[in-house]
């Protein structure tokens, strides 16, 4: 037997299922020459079946009653071989099964397309023909529908004149099953079917212009000098491009990926939240027109497999998405960018809990790719790898055009209990009268933080989660942010039935209300999850402040972010220490990486920017280096605190969460996982610090309760073995579920 032979006969196959291993089946004769490396495969597994992955040929095939996959999905292999190294690597570093991390890596339209293949409705979908999708259009020009099609046909066939050319599944969900009418309709003439390859374009609904790449400034030269020598090296080099907000990154950025298109090389770019950035979106749109695979958030599954399919193809050489993009199917990456690396949103919080940010240096260094980390205020961790060299600093220290950082006046509102101060609200007046337009900055949205009973002092809880009740004053309702639980407000206390409910704290919309007062006839928008929850409701506010429509936007992180308002040259910050009292050893790096971020919105334009920063008590390091510009001695301080505490980046962690509808369980699970790692420490003579088991400092969430307990140790090797062998002896009773963080950046 030929060594191709054996392998066609007994393949291994990956399962999306929680379990360590891979499993090995037989290949029945008939999809003997199918059964290849990249394809998915319908496989038999207990009285299921289930999709697999099929990784390659099995190495021992000496089982002799080995089970026979059913069924190959795919026409074309759905990874690489070097996608499927880095796959292994993800498996083996987040302690997670190689099924999930494909399943992970694949896009969830994947699937439905298989089932609807399989369930035999569309005859042009089986066969793994998963691409083409039936449309109906007019075969010449508009005819009048005639009187013996019936009344149903003749619907169908008016709404295909009216649209020109419809799919087949838009057609059944408007008018249901109607095959019957449009094989009628067919044979009559009336239209006509074609199997078409279709990609939805998401952004078919938007106009570009194109734009020139821009003469570099001398820091942006050097820059893209460093990352245009490593890629004619070809060579794995990582980069922090640190540059202030408004210093040219995005030039850099574009510029680099141009030089290695030009090299015949592709890009890769990853930005935190791709719904919320239609400006930088939109700028490499203008920059490289087609050619460029956008994977947002707001794609639905259909769409993203279309663009995943066109990336696979190889017909985009630049994907621009979110932290799923790490895994996009692109080959010859010659660059990855990471854009705004500091967001925790690179962070997947469930299921593979992976960080894009770390596995665009993963890929990277398997493509020998430069990678570009970019950001105004870089992680804590980023930093010292830089200043540690194992990162090249490529610093833009100045503004475009060198405009001036803002100017920037801390306001103590200790005993004051106004929302906004009266430095805040002159400044507000006197850029309204100028014509200039202003934002204001609240990290909390809803209208009080919460409801305080007048009668029992009790503020109003969420019955599922430990958190107070948000009261939102337009929605007549108290709700919770984490559940969505809501009931009418300002209603009655649920303990005493009080009657008299007063408000606590302000969430944005009160700002908005406040703000109203102040200035009758400004024209004030508020942006926060609550007003962009419509579609293109975000756009149309920030096309507000771009054509000048509005005067002052209110809004919580979202308005923070990326973008670049020309004509604003006042920023206010309320509460600006919101943030710091967090339980989380990262809370100073937020605070001050999220008002660095606010207070750089101020001056982008020709008129220069001032800044109204409101605390209760300003003077934490994170604010005053924050509103003094100065990042270096933030990272100074902020470095000498993780290393006295022991905190990354001077130590790995790992997480536990364990969490279940019973309290007792919980418990119960929690001390025994906790002695558990303490005696396989010992065992494994291996250094590291077990801190817990504690509460979750969000012990509730959705009727949940949650503990945690936190590894940490300064060899990350320790770490990890800790871990496997705890996979390995754990027992874990049914009603609890543990799951282990690997690099946690959400603490609560
Ligand atoms: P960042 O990404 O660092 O926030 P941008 O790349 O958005 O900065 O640049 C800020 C503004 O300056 C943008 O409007 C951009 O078009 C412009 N700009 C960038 N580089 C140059 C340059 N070399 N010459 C002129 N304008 C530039
Ligand atoms: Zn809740």
């Amino acid at each position: 037997m030929t060594a191709a032979e054996t392998y066609n006969h007994c393949i291994e196959v990956a399962i999306p299922l929680y379990l360590d291993r891979a499993f090995h089946y037989r290949v029945p004769e008939h999809l003997r020459n199918t059964a290849l490396t990249g394809h998915r495969a319908l496989v038999p597994f207990g009285n299921r079946k289930l999709t697999g992955y099929i990784l390659g040929p099995a190495v021992d095939s000496g089982i002799a009653d080995l089970k026979e996959i059913i069924e190959v999905l795919d026409s074309e292999p759905l990874w690489t071989a070097g996608e499927l190294e880095f796959y292994r690597w993800v498996a083996a570093y987040y302690q997670h099964p190689l099924g999930e991390v494909v399943r992970t890596a694949l896009p969830a339209g994947i699937n439905i397309q298989t089932r609807k293949g399989a369930s035999g409705a569309q005859g042009a979908l089986t066969g793994g023909k998963t691409t083409l999708r039936e449309k109906f259009y007019l075969p010449g020009p508009t005819i009048a529908p005639p009187r013996q099609s019936g009344p149903k046909a003749q619907e169908i066939l008016a709404f295909i004149i009216e649209t020109g050319d419809v799919s087949a599944g838009e057609l059944r969900k408007r008018f249901g099953t109607c095959t019957p009418q449009l094989s009628r309709l067919c044979e009559l003439g009336l239209c006509a079917v074609e199997n078409r390859e279709v990609y939805r374009d998401p952004f078919k609904d938007q106009t570009v212009n194109r734009d020139e790449p821009r003469l570099l400034h001398t820091h942006q030269k050097a820059a893209l000098a460093a990352v245009a020598i490593s890629l004619d090296n070809r060579q794995f080099s990582p980069f922090l491009l640190y540059g202030v907000t408004g210093s040219g990154k995005t030039e850099v950025y574009l510029q680099a990926i141009s030089h290695a298109l030009e090299q015949g090389r592709n890009a890769l770019v990853l930005v935190p939240e791709i719904a919320l950035t239609p400006q930088l979106t939109g700028r490499f749109q203008a920059r490289f027109g087609g050619g460029l695979a956008i994977l947002h958030s707001g794609l639905s599954d259909g769409e993203r497999y279309d663009e995943w399919r066109r990336i696979r193809r190889g017909l985009a050489r630049i994907v621009i998405g979110a932290r799923s993009a790490i895994f996009a199917p692109l080959e010859n990456i010659g660059i990855i960018i990471v854009d705004e690396e500091h967001e925790a949103s690179f962070k997947q919080s469930d299921g593979l809990r992976y960080n894009a940010r770390d596995l665009a240096l993963v890929r990277g260094k398997m493509e020998q790719a430069a990678v570009v980390l970019g950001s105004a205020t870089p992680s804590v961790t980023t930093v010292h790898a830089a200043g540690e060299g194992r990162l090249t600093l490529l610093e833009l220290p100045e503004r475009v055009e060198g405009r001036p950082m803002p100017l920037v006046e801390l306001v103590a509102m200790k005993g004051n209990k106004e929302t906004i101060s009266a430095p805040l609200s002159n400044s507000l007046s006197e850029t309204y009268q100028q014509g200039k337009q202003a934002i204001v900055f609240l990290n909390r949205r809803g209208f009080a933080t919460f409801l305080v009973c007048a009668e029992c002092g009790k503020p109003l809880t969420c019955p599922n989660c430990s958190v107070t009740l948000t009261y939102h004053r337009q929605r007549r309702q108290s709700l919770c942010h984490y559940c969505d639980y809501a009931v009418p407000a300002p209603g009655t206390c649920p303990a005493c039935n009080g009657t008299t409910l007063s408000e606590l704290g302000a969430g944005t919309e009160k700002l908005e209300h406040d703000l109203k007062e102040l200035l009758p006839a400004a024209r004030i928008f508020r942006m926060d999850s609550d007003t962009t929850s419509g579609k293109g409701s975000h756009g149309r506010l920030l096309s507000r402040m771009n054509d000048g429509s509005a005067d002052i936007l209110v809004g919580t992180q979202m308005i923070a972010k990326g973008h670049d308002f020309p004509e604003v040259t006042l920023v206010g910050v309320v509460n600006a220490e919101a943030s710091l009292g967090m339980p989380d050893f990262r809370a100073a790096e937020r605070t001050f990486q999220l008002l660095s971020q606010v207070i750089g919105r101020a001056g982008r334009g020709e008129n220069p920017g001032r800044v109204v920063v409101q605390a209760i008590d300003p003077g934490h390091y994170a604010i005053t280096s924050a509103a003094g510009h100065d990042a270096e001695g933030f990272y100074r301080q902020e470095l000498e605190f993780r290393r006295e505490a022991g905190y990354p980046p001077f130590a790995f962690l790992a997480a536990f969460a364990i969490s279940g509808l019973s309290e007792q369980a919980v418990g119960d699970q929690a001390d025994v996982t906790a002695r558990t790692l303490i005696q396989l420490k010992s065992e494994l003579k291996v250094r590291v610090e077990i801190l817990g088991p504690a509460q979750s400092p969000l012990y509730r969430l959705r009727n949940r309760f949650r503990r945690q307990i936190l590894l940490k140790a300064s060899n990350r090797t320790d770490l990890h073995r800790l871990i496997t062998v705890w996979r390995q002896r754990a027992t874990i009773v049914s009603t609890v579920r543990i799951s282990v963080d690997i690099d946690p950046v959400d603490m609560m």
